[in-house]
C-alpha cells in the first residue's frame, strides 16, 4: 500500500489558519487597522463596503514596506515584529505572529499598495486565494493601502455564515473603537458605504472619547489617574448617574489593547458601590499600563482575555484608584477612600519575599442559625432602638414574604386556577398594597400576592406582541420633538429596528449624523420621557441579545414591556390595582412575566390557619 500522509498545499493550510484569525468582516478590519498603528502612523482611513462583505480598505500613512517586504509580508509567519523567543515577553506592537495578512490573502481578493518614505516608487502587489496575480512598480502616496475585496468568495459557506449587514456593521464599529479610543494621538476616519460614520481628529483621550460617544460625555466623564510600582491606571469613568443597564461601555485596555476582564470589572463595579442604581453597570474607559514582562501575551490574538502576574494587586489598586477619584469629583463620599489610602503604603512584596496568610477571628459560639426566634421576640438591642421600631417592621415583613414565597413554590403547590370565579365572589375594592411592590387581594381560598411590576409587564408584552403582528400602535404626538444622539452601533440598531419601533407607536426621523427626532411615542407610555423611552429600549434590547437568542419581534416586545411598565415603588390607587388585577387576568399567560418569572402566588387559608396552631 502507498504512503498516505501529504504536506497541504499553502493556499489550503492558509485558508485553515484563515479560519482562527479571521471569522467576520471585523476581525480583518481589527487586523489591518493594527499594523497601520504598528507601523507609526498619524493618519488611519478606514472605508467599507456593505457591512465589509465587498470592501474592507485601510489606508494609513506609517512607514510603509519595501518591494521584497511587501511581498514577504503575505507569506504565513511573516513578521517584522519578531526577531528571537525572547522578543515575545517585551511586546508593544499589536501583531506579532505573522498571520493575519497570509489569512486575508487566503480568502479575500487583496490589493496592497505601499511606498516608504524617501523611496521613488512604490509597489502594487494583487494576491486572491494566496496566489499573487501581478506585481508592479506604482506611484502611490507614502504608507500603505490594504483593500480587501469579496472577504470569503472562495468559501461559500463562511460568507453565508455572515450575518445582517447591521449585524456585521455593529462588530466594525465594535473593533473600529476599540482601536481608536486608546490612540487619540493618530487620527481616524470611517466611512461606511460613502457616508461618514466617525471623523476622529488627533486629541487627548477625553476628546477622543467625544468623538467617538457624542459631545454629551465632556459632562459625563470623571478623570482616574494613578501610578503604582505595578500598574499606571489612566483614563474615564462616568458619573454613576448616567449608568447603562448593559455592559456595552465598559472598556480596558491593556497596553493600548483592548481586553476583557471579568475579574477587573468587578474591582471597578464594587468601587462605584451604593452609588450605581439596581442592576446598573458602570461604564468606564481605563488604560492600564504595564511591564510586558508581567502579563501572558502568549495567548490567541484574536481573543481578549489575558493572564496577569499581580491580578490581585491590580484590582486593589483599581478599587481605589476609582473610589478616590469619586471621592475627589465629590460623587462619593471620599472618606471611603481614606480608609484604603494603606493600599498605597502596601509594600509590593514582603521583605522576606513570602506572603502571610491573613488571620481571622471567629466567634465559636455564634451560629446564624440560632437568631431564628429573633423575629418573634426582638433582641435587646432591637427593643432599645424601638425609635426605628418602623424599619424593624418592614424588614422583618419583607423577610417573611420572601420566606412564604420560597416556600410556595418548593412545596409546588398547584395554584387554583379557577380565577374568575374567585375574583367574582372575593371582594376586589379591597386590594391592599404591600411596601409599594406587592397587591394583596383575597381569593375564595385565602389570599393572593401579585407582583405588580411583573404582572404589568406581563400585561405589555402581550399587548405589544399583538400591535407588533397587526403592525401597528397608537402614537401620542409630541408637541415639542426631541432630538436623541446616539452612539454610531446604537445609530445602526434603531434604523435595523426601525419597522419593529414604528409598530411600536414610535414616530422617528432620521436626523443628520447619528441622531433622530422623536416626533411620537407609543400612545401607551405613561411617564413620557420620550428620550428615556427609546434609550431604555435600546439597552433593554441589547440586554436580551445578550441573554437569550429570541427573534428580534419576541425581544423588541420584552423590551418595551420591561420599558413601560409600572416600577417597584409606585404606589397604586385602589382603581389602579383593580384594574391590573383585571388585565392580568384578560391575558393568555398571566402567572409569568415574558422571562419566566412568577406574576402571582397564592396562600390558603388553611396555610394559615396551621401558622396559628399552637
Ligand atoms: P504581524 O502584524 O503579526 O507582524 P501581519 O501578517 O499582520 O503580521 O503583517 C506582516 C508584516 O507586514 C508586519 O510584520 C509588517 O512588517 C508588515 N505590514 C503589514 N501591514 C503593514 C502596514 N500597514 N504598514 C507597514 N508594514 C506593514
Ligand atoms: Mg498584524
Amino acid at each position: 500500500m502507498s504512503d498516505i500522509i501529504r504536506l497541504l498545499p499553502d493556499s489550503v493550510a492558509n485558508q485553515i489558519a484563515a479560519g482562527e484569525v479571521v471569522q467576520r468582516p471585523a476581525s480583518a478590519v481589527k487586523e489591518l487597522m493594527e499594523n497601520a498603528l504598528d507601523a507609526g502612523s498619524t493618519m488611519i482611513k478606514l472605508i467599507v463596503k456593505d457591512a465589509g462583505k465587498t470592501l474592507i480598505q485601510v489606508i494609513d500613512n506609517g512607514c510603509g514596506m519595501s518591494e521584497t517586504d511587501a511581498r514577504m509580508s503575505f507569506e504565513r509567519h511573516a513578521t517584522s515584529k519578531i526577531k528571537k523567543a525572547e522578543d515575545l515577553f517585551a511586546i508593544r506592537t499589536m501583531g506579532f505572529r505573522g498571520e493575519a495578512l497570509a489569512s486575508v490573502a487566503a480568502i479575500a481578493q487583496v490589493e496592497l499598495k505601499t511606498k516608504r518614505i524617501g523611496d521613488e516608487t512604490g509597489v502594487k502587489i494583487e494576491i486572491e486565494g494566496s496566489e499573487i496575480k501581478s506585481q508592479e512598480h506604482s506611484i502611490c502616496p507614502d504608507g500603505t493601502s490594504i483593500s480587501v475585496k469579496n472577504l470569503f468568495y472562495n468559501v461559500p459557506a463562511r460568507r453565508n455564515f455572515l450575518k445582517t449587514d447591521s449585524v456585521e456593521l455593529r462588530h466594525i464599529i465594535d473593533e473600529f473603537q476599540r482601536v481608536a479610543i486608546p490612540n487619540p494621538q493618530v487620527a481616524f476616519t470611517f466611512h461606511h458605504n460613502n457616508t461618514e460614520v466617525f471623523n476622529l481628529p488627533v486629541g487627548n483621550l477625553k476628546q477622543r472619547l467625544m468623538g467617538v460617544f457624542g459631545a454629551s460625555y465632556n459632562s459625563r466623564l470623571v478623570p482616574v489617574e494613578e501610578e503604582t510600582g505595578i500598574v499606571n491606571i489612566k483614563g474615564y469613568v462616568i458619573k454613576p448617574d448616567f449608568a447603562k443597564k448593559t455592559r456595552g461601555e465598559q472598556f480596558f485596555f491593556l497596553n493600548k489593547r483592548f481586553i476583557k476582564s471579568a475579574y477587573l470589572h468587578h474591582a471597578v463595579q464594587s468601587a462605584f458601590e451604593q452609588l450605581l442604581p439596581n442592576d446598573s453597570y458602570a461604564s468606564y474607559f481605563l488604560m492600564l499600563d504595564v511591564d510586558p514582562k508581567t502579563i501572558d501575551i502568549n495567548i490567541h490574538p484574536t481573543k481578549t482575555e489575558v493572564k496577569f502576574e499581580d491580578e490581585k494587586a491590580i484590582y486593589a489598586f483599581l478599587r481605589s484608584a476609582i473610589k478616590k477619584s469619586l471621592g475627589q469629583f465629590n460623587i462619593a463620599p471620599s472618606l471611603d477612600f481614606n480608609q484604603e489610602a494603606h493600599l498605597y503604603n502596601m509594600p509590593l512584596k514582603p521583605v522576606d519575599g513570602i506572603y502571610k496568610q491573613p488571620t481571622i477571628t471567629v466567634d465559636p459560639n455564634y451560629n446564624p442559625f440560632k437568631t431564628d426566634t429573633s423575629a418573634v421576640k426582638p433582641s435587646e438591642r432591637e427593643l432599645s432602638n424601638y425609635a426605628n421600631w418602623e424599619k424593624m417592621y418592614s424588614r422583618h415583613a419583607d423577610n417573611q414574604l420572601e420566606f412564604e414565597i420560597k416556600k410556595e413554590e418548593d412545596t409546588q403547590q398547584t395554584i387554583n386556577t379557577d380565577w374568575d370565579n374567585e375574583l367574582h365572589e372575593s371582594n376586589l375594592k379591597s386590594s391592599y398594597q404591600l411596601h409599594n411592590k406587592y397587591i394583596l387581594t383575597h381569593i375564595k381560598t385565602g389570599f393572593m400576592v401579585i407582583e405588580q411590576q411583573g404582572a404589568h409587564e406581563r400585561i405589555l408584552y402581550e399587548r405589544i406582541i399583538n400591535a407588533l403582528e397587526k403592525n401597528k400602535s397608537a402614537t401620542q404626538q409630541e408637541l415639542f420633538p426631541k432630538t436623541i444622539e446616539l452612539n454610531a452601533s446604537d445609530f445602526a440598531l434603531v434604523k435595523d429596528l426601525h419597522t419593529e419601533i414604528t409598530a411600536l407607536g414610535f414616530d422617528i426621523s432620521e436626523f443628520g449624523k447619528n441622531t433622530f427626532i422623536i416626533h411620537g411615542i407609543p400612545a401607551e407610555a405613561v411617564d413620557g420621557d420620550s428620550v428615556a423611552l427609546l434609550e431604555n429600549l435600546i439597552e433593554n434590547y441589547k440586554q436580551n441579545l445578550i441573554e437569550l437568542k429570541s427573534d428580534r419581534r419576541e425581544n423588541v416586545a420584552r423590551s418595551m414591556a420591561r420599558n413601560m411598565a409600572i416600577k417597584t415603588g409606585k404606589s397604586l390607587t385602589q382603581e389602579e390595582m383593580n384594574n391590573l388585577i383585571d388585565e392580568l387576568f384578560a391575558c393568555e399567560m398571566p402567572y409569568s412575566t415574558p422571562n419566566g418569572r412568577p406574576t402571582i402566588t397564592t396562600f390558603s387559608s388553611d396555610d394559615l390557619d396551621k401558622r396559628f396552631k399552637k
